[in-house]
């Protein structure tokens, strides 16, 4: 073949194929005129070849709103020779001669011939796979949005148990990232325990013998090791060609579970502290089932059936069961029936036929809403508490009635005491009224005798004188007597009152030690004074001098024959002090308290015939009780006395 021959040959076999082939194709010169329109194109664009050719392709099959750009990008091509859209694929909108719109695949080449320059368009009709991939895109976004947004994991195995699929919720979940495919495969993940379980489950799913409303609780280790719980089912889709899988959708209820085991947690601890109480509780459901009751329930009502069996049983049936226990059977059954119907917290006693007390409190139980949700009892044994009770009662009633009698016996008493002081006051009365008489008859007495011994009114005869000696003798003692009473009544009485003044203590001591002195010569004892300086006293001195002498007479008169007897005087910042000691014949101990009331006298000084009175010592206390003073006695018996007068150094400001 000669050169032109083979050119020819090309040409024809080009031109052969462009027309065979099935993708359109279009030729345009520079100015964008179409030279070439294959049938491929006249079938995508609706345009015959003679109908295209010659006229602008921008015009034919160019979408109006892309023409300008189409130009524009020709005219650079032209002017710079930079084709941006050259030699790849493309795709995009183009317009049939109908004016309905397609979507066409593009591939553009550019080649010179002749000095011009062509561009050849490969064209190819894309709409209808365009609208499957978009259908297929929305039909993905469609599964995805079901798939990945389910709150459940949605899994897919396939026949063999390898993991091809899990959504969203699966990574949400457990922490692991999508993707995320651990060596031992899906089975890791699970908690080592559950793993034959979940085996067996998926073996009877894809056999077909397990059904989807089976579901296998399953637990999930999550990327934290934390255990998660999943209600799982299996769907076999095996022989479904679009999904050609095992379908796992688990449900995560670590929540619920949580709940639940905190509840029997909870319900654990209550039947813990339930059985460990001594208060008897029943507790029952809003059908009035029995839903706890502990041992000291049983225990209190001797129950045959431990606590746990009774769990279920009607409350009402058991009631009238147990009504007999009661001494009041009906009333014990009105009684819960009035707490089931009031619905408030009654406290109330019920009396056992054994003769025990329960008190029994009953709690209605409220649910959220208002309703009720149950009841409570409570019985504890209240036996000994109201037996101590009754008990405390009694003492106190008995007590009460000893009050009263007491008070009684004293307001007796009170009578005595009153008509014993009128008593007291009527005796000094007539002690004063009788002494005052005794008085004057005793002194005319004493000084008749007196001028009878007197030898003016003529001679006695010796036996005469000795006569008129004792007369005189025994009147004196009379007087004396009668003064003291007199003068204890009207101390006694207050109807003297005390003249004080500053007294030298020690100057009277002086006197009185000088007056006694021969009687104490006589029986050969030692008088003596041992004074100290001292302010003066404030005392009514003619009561003191009293004093100090039937101390110091005393003290002579119950010292034997060569003792000793010594008068103190002393004074501190509280007290002016007269002590009078002797070394007589004391006084025995348990009669030292007596000593100081009206005619008493010593039993020692009874038995030695001691003569005296028993009134010196009463008129001293009152003296010095007069002067807010003390007067007390310390002796020993046979071996000596000390009596001790306490004045205070001021004024009425002490007493004893
Ligand atoms: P009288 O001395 O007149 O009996 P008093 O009232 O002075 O009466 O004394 C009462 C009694 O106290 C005395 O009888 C005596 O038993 C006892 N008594 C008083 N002073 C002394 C004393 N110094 N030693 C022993 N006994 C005394």
């Amino acid at each position: 073949m000669t050169k032109r021959e083979t050119f020819d040959f090309d040409l024809a076999r080009s031109k052969a194929r462009i027309r065979a082939a099935l993708d359109g194709v279009i030729t345009i010169d520079a100015a964008g005129v179409v030279a070439e329109w294959n049938p491929a194109a006249e079938r995508i664009f609706g345009y015959k070849a003679d109908d295209a050719v010659g006229r602008s392709m921008a015009d034919l099959i160019v979408p109006e709103q892309l023409r300008d750009q189409h130009r524009a990008g020709m005219r650079r091509f032209l002017a710079s020779g930079e084709g941006r859209v050259l030699d790849q694929r493309l795709e995009m909108p183009a317009v049939r001669a109908d004016g309905s719109e397609i979507t066409i695949e593009l591939t553009i080449t550019s080649f010179t011939a002749g000095g011009e320059q062509w561009f050849t368009g490969w064209t190819r009709d894309i709409t209808g796979i365009k609208e499957t991939e978009l259908e297929l895109a929305r039909s993905e976004q469609r599964f995805q949005a079901i798939v990945e947004h389910s709150s459940d994991v949605i899994t897919i195995l396939d026949g063999e148990g390898n993991w091809l699929y899990t959504s969203q919720a699966g990574s949400r979940l457990t922490g692991y990232q999508k993707g995320h495919d651990p060596e031992g495969g899906i089975l890791s993940l699970l908690h080592p325990d559950d793993v034959p379980l979940a085996l067996e489950a998926f073996q009877e799913v894809v056999a077909g013998t397990r059904l989807p409303d089976e579901p296998v609780e399953l637990r999930i280790l999550d990327v934290n090791g934390s255990v998660l719980f999943f209600e799982t089912v299996g769907i076999n889709m095996l022989d479904n060609p679009a999904v050609n899988g095992v379908v796992l959708h688990a449900r995560d209820i670590t929540e619920r579970r949580s709940a639940e085991q905190e509840l029997g947690l909870r319900t654990n601890q209550l039947a813990g502290v339930l059985g460990s109480i001594q208060l008897g509780v029943l507790v029952e459901d809003e059908n009035r089932r029995l839903a706890i009751a502990n041992e000291a329930f049983t225990k209190l009502f001797g129950s045959p059936v431990p606590a746990e069996e009774l769990v279920g049983l009607d409350c009402q049936e058991l009631a009238e069961q147990a009504k007999g226990l009661f001494v009041d059977p009906d009333g014990f059954l009105t009684g819960i029936q009035d707490c089931i119907t009031r619905v408030t917290p009654v406290t109330e006693e019920v009396v056992l036929v054994d003769g025990r007390v329960l008190e029994r409190d009953y709690v209605p139980v409220s649910s959220g809403e208002g309703e009720v949700a149950g009841h409570i009892w409570m019985y504890r044994d209240v036996t000994d508490r109201k037996r101590a009770q009754e008990e405390r009662e009694h003492l106190l009633e008995a007590e009460r009635q000893a009050r009263r009698s007491i008070e009684a016996s004293q307001a007796a008493l009170e009578v005595q005491n009153r008509s014993l002081r009128e008593l007291d006051r009527l005796k000094d009365e007539v002690v004063a009224t009788v002494s005052h008489e005794l008085r004057t008859p005793l002194t005319s007495i004493v000084s008749f005798s007196e001028l009878l011994d007197d030898d003016e009114t003529g001679p006695l005869t010796a036996r005469q004188h000795e006569f008129v000696g004792t007369i005189r003798r025994n009147a004196d003692r009379l007087i004396r007597v009668v003064n003291d009473l007199l003068l204890l009544a009207r101390l006694e009485s207050q109807t003297i009152s005390l003249e004080p003044e500053p007294v030298d203590l020690r100057e009277l001591a002086a006197l009185v030690v000088a007056n006694h002195a021969p009687a104490a010569a006589a029986k050969h004892i030692t008088l003596e004074i041992d004074s100290h300086d001292g302010a003066p006293a404030w005392a009514d001195p003619v009561r003191i001098d009293q004093v100090i002498g039937n101390l110091v007479a005393n003290a002579v008169k119950f010292t034997g024959d060569g003792g000793q007897v010594t008068v103190r005087i002393g004074a501190d910042d509280t007290w002016h002090r007269i002590e009078v000691t002797d070394t007589g014949m004391g006084i025995p101990a348990d009669e030292l308290d007596q000593l100081f009331q009206r005619f008493y006298r010593a039993s020692n000084a009874r038995v030695h015939m001691t003569p005296g009175t028993g009134l010196g010592l009463a008129v001293c206390h009152a003296i010095v009780r007069l002067h807010g003073g003390q007067i007390d006695v310390e002796s020993t018996e046979g071996e000596g006395s000390t009596f001790r007068v306490l004045l205070p150094a001021v004024p009425g400001d002490r007493s004893g």
